[in-house]
């Protein structure tokens, strides 16, 4: 019995929880769970660092659970989370493992839902609190004291939450919390920003790094396909035609690209939805569901939206648009392969993005090996394996269901059961193309290119770049102006200084900066944006007003 409960059972955590952590299905703690738990189960501070995918969720809520004390009805956990969708898995994941554990409760707190609905949660008695940091001071902003009651703190990614400028907010939180409490850090990366974060805040941690790269990547066979930038749609439709997929989801850079593609995906007939920043929270929840359930089998995201997103039926990611930096590469294909599954992940390179490819492998450590668009003889091979699938088991039994049908309708119409099982099957495959020529005839030419293609590989790349709007904001980031420019002596320094020095920010949250002769453009984050200019308002810089505004391009 104690070998079947394996590992688990060994950590010294509360019988309740075991079970609870057993009936969701888990049998093995996994590495960065057997390291942290006992760690934090003894009340000390822990830096982990673990990449995605590798099990941090129970890491830290298996034992936080177990140091609570499910009779005393006040916050006693604060769980810091980047996002609305990461705070509501962890809330959900605390939920499961407590499931056993009457009396405990736990309350989400997240941007866009109103705030008095989870200040009362708070005050009626929940012991866990999964926030994200903006919303969370404005709770202490309305009350102080709310945090007063909390003795253990943990920062789950801890990196992504820097990036989004939580900086100054996380600072706010720390105050408002005893001294005493326990603090756990997790970041799948540790920036000199989160050393000096753990310098200030904790104290004399342990440090857990668990290696995964192998771990998180090796279950995901990865490929990637040279294509230009404006045959990526085509591309896509092409290679669905012949992978295997049983949910699949597509990362591109825009919200825009997210409609384009999903509603060019839909045309084609396949049950597709966009997830971006934009579509409102219940929505996306709604979207993820679906995919979650079968009813949609392809969600075309952006990054931010898509972030933490854990659908077990995911065998497929395409990366149709290049990832900003080989993390998000990690993250992005850390959606597939869940859970010790096998995943498949596709990368679409255009010729400027060469480099970007060559970057991901050396990060990675790993080859991502090139195919070739699928031809028209892979896609017809396709569609007939699939036909075939679908016809094979309905064999056995439809003769005797049938069979008499079919006699009856030959003699009917007086032909052979071959001409009328013909008939059959063009109505049963709506008029698609299943022969060689009908399929060369159908498909778009989707011209592709090799590294080795100097001259004619590279030519569309200039053409392509004038046709470019502006270069796309990342979401999450608004852009911010002010009439200063070359000619009033500025360079992107003074403004990064200045910003990094009157604003707070952390380095990782200011995006690019362009100094044009007579203005100069700021990437900013988009949380907090009124706050920060505020704060700026009197900022001068070469003796000169910043005066930074919010920029509308259209
Ligand atoms: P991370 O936060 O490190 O990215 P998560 O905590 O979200 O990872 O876990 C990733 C997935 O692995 C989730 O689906 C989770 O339910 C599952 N998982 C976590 N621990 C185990 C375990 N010990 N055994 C099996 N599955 C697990
Ligand atoms: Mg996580």
């Amino acid at each position: 019995m104690t070998q079947e409960t394996g590992g688990f059972a060994a950590l010294d955590l509360h019988p309740s929880i075991v079970a609870a952590v057993l009936a969701t299905g888990y049998e093995e703690p996994s590495a960065i769970q057997q390291q942290s738990i006992p760690i934090i189960l003894a009340g000390h501070d822990m830096i982990g660092q673990a990449q995605t995918g590798t099990g941090k969720t129970a890491a830290f809520a298996l034992p936080i659970l177990n140091r609570i004390d499910p009779s005393k009805r006040e916050p006693q956990a604060l769980i810091l989370a980047p996002t609305r969708e990461l705070a509501l898995q962890v809330a959900t994941a605390f939920e499961t493992y407590a499931k056993q554990m009457p009396g405990v409760t736990v309350v989400a707190v997240y941007g866009g839902a109103p705030m008095g609905p989870q200040l009362k949660a708070i005050r009626n008695g929940a012991q866990i609190v999964v926030a994200t940091p903006g919303r969370l001071c404005d709770h202490l902003r309305r009350d102080e004291k709310v945090l007063a009651t909390v003795n253990h703190l943990v920062l789950d990614e801890a990196d992504e939450m820097l990036k989004l400028g939580f900086m100054d907010d996380l600072e706010v939180i720390f105050k408002a919390m005893p001294e005493s409490r326990q603090t756990v850090l997790f970041s799948a990366t540790l920036p000199a920003s989160i050393r000096a974060i753990a310098e200030r805040h904790l104290r004399e941690p342990k440090h857990v790094k668990i290696q995964s790269k192998t771990q998180t990547v090796t279950a995901i066979e990865q490929a990637h396909l040279m294509v230009h930038a404006d045959q990526k749609v085509s591309a896509v439709l092409r290679l669905l035609e012949v992978e295997e997929f049983d949910a699949l989801i597509a990362f591109v850079r825009t919200k825009q690209a997210t409609l384009d593609l999903a509603s060019a995906l839909e045309a084609k007939g396949y049950k597709a939805a966009a997830l971006n920043g934009d579509i409102a929270q219940n929505q996306r929840e709604r979207v993820i569901d679906s995919l979650k359930d079968g009813r949609l089998d392809i969600v075309v995201a952006t990054d931010v939206a898509a972030r933490g997103l854990d659908v077990p039926r995911i065998t497929h990611v395409f990366n149709v648009d290049m990832p900003y930096d080989p993390e998000s590469y990690v993250h992005r294909i850390g959606r597939t392969g869940r859970a010790g599954r096998e995943g498949r992940a596709l990368l679409l390179v255009t010729p400027r993005e060469r480099r970007m490819l060559q970057v991901i492998e050396r990060v990675t450590g790993q080859k991502v090996a090139e195919v070739r668009l699928p031809n028209a003889q892979a896609v017809l091979d396709a569609r007939i394996k699939k036909l075939t699938n679908s016809l094979a088991p309905l064999v056995a039994e439809a003769e005797s269901t049938h069979g008499d049908l079919l006699d009856r309708l030959t003699a009917d119409i007086g032909c052979s059961p071959r001409a009328l099982a013909a008939a059959l099957l063009r109505k049963a495959t709506n008029g698609q193309a299943l022969t060689l020529e009908a399929v060369e005839k159908e498909q778009p030419l989707v011209p592709t290119y090799t590294p080795r293609e100097r001259t004619g590989g590279d030519r569309p790349e200039r053409g392509e770049r004038e046709r470019r709007a502006p270069m796309p904001l990342a979401e999450g980031r608004a852009r911010c102006r002010t009439a200063l420019g070359a000619r009033d002596g500025i360079a992107a320094k003074n403004l990064l200084g200045a910003i990094l020095n009157e604003g707070g920010l952390a380095r990782e949250a200011i995006g690019r900066i362009q100094v044009r002769d007579s203005f100069s453009l700021v990437e900013l984050p988009e949380e907090g944006l009124e706050r920060l200019l505020a704060k700026l308002k009197d900022t001068r810089v070469a003796g000169k007003q910043l005066k930074l505004r919010r920029y509308r391009e259209d």
